[in-house]
């Protein structure tokens, strides 16, 4: 569910809440996922002998927002496998991920810059470098062979659970199809630069 930032539309940087909540949970380490089994490190594929579509989770598209890495370390600790058509797990800035300093939560959102504010060709095929974007560059064909993308984020606001569907037409009855969070919000994108859905 995309969901970093403010519940109507993500602001261009988050803003950081007066008093950082207390970290009451633990993160886990996602070292035994390093290699993947892909080609790509920290990207999990598998697939079913029976054809579907092929449907990917992702998590820590900002480094910071770690229910995601919990429910998709919980997944693959429990050896979650499709029953027809391809799952791939992703955990995309690990970079920042491991960087977060609990005395300082927000400022691991990403290493050089926003991983979701990079999704146009433009961007990717530009010259410009970054921790970010070489992320972004060997995912990239991972992304390009998916039916549905399913992104993982955290609130920096308590707030009710909600997914962010975008405005075409297939985000929204991925989210009604999901059937959870019952809240959707239909955004416009960000001028930023364009997020991957
Ligand atoms: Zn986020």
């Amino acid at each position: 569910m995309r969901a970093g930032g403010a519940p109507t539309t993500e602001p261009m940087a988050v803003p950081v809440p007066a008093s950082v909540p207390p970290i009451e949970v633990s993160f886990p380490s996602l070292a035994a996922y390093a290699a993947g089994n892909c080609g790509i490190p920290y990207a999990w594929t598998f697939a079913a002998r029976r054809t579907g579509p092929h449907v990917l989770v992702q998590g820590l598209t900002h480094g910071n927002e770690v229910c995601g890495a919990i429910a998709l370390d919980w997944l693959l600790r429990e050896g979650l496998r499709p029953a027809r058509g391809t799952l791939s797990v992703v955990f995309a800035n690990v970079a920042a991920y491991e960087r977060f300093d609990p005395g300082d939560p927000f400022a691991s959102r990403c290493v050089d810059e926003d991983f979701n504010r990079l999704w146009s060709a433009d961007v990717l095929d530009g010259s410009r470098e970054s921790t970010e974007l070489r992320r972004a560059r060997a995912l990239r064909p991972l992304y390009e062979r998916v039916d549905h993308l399913l992104d993982l984020h955290s609130m920096s606001d308590p707030c009710l659970p909600l997914a962010m569907a975008g405005r075409q037409r297939k985000g929204l009855a991925l989210a009604q199809a999901l059937g959870f969070p019952q809240h959707i919000v239909i955004d416009g994108g960000h001028s930023a630069g364009r997020r991957r859905r």
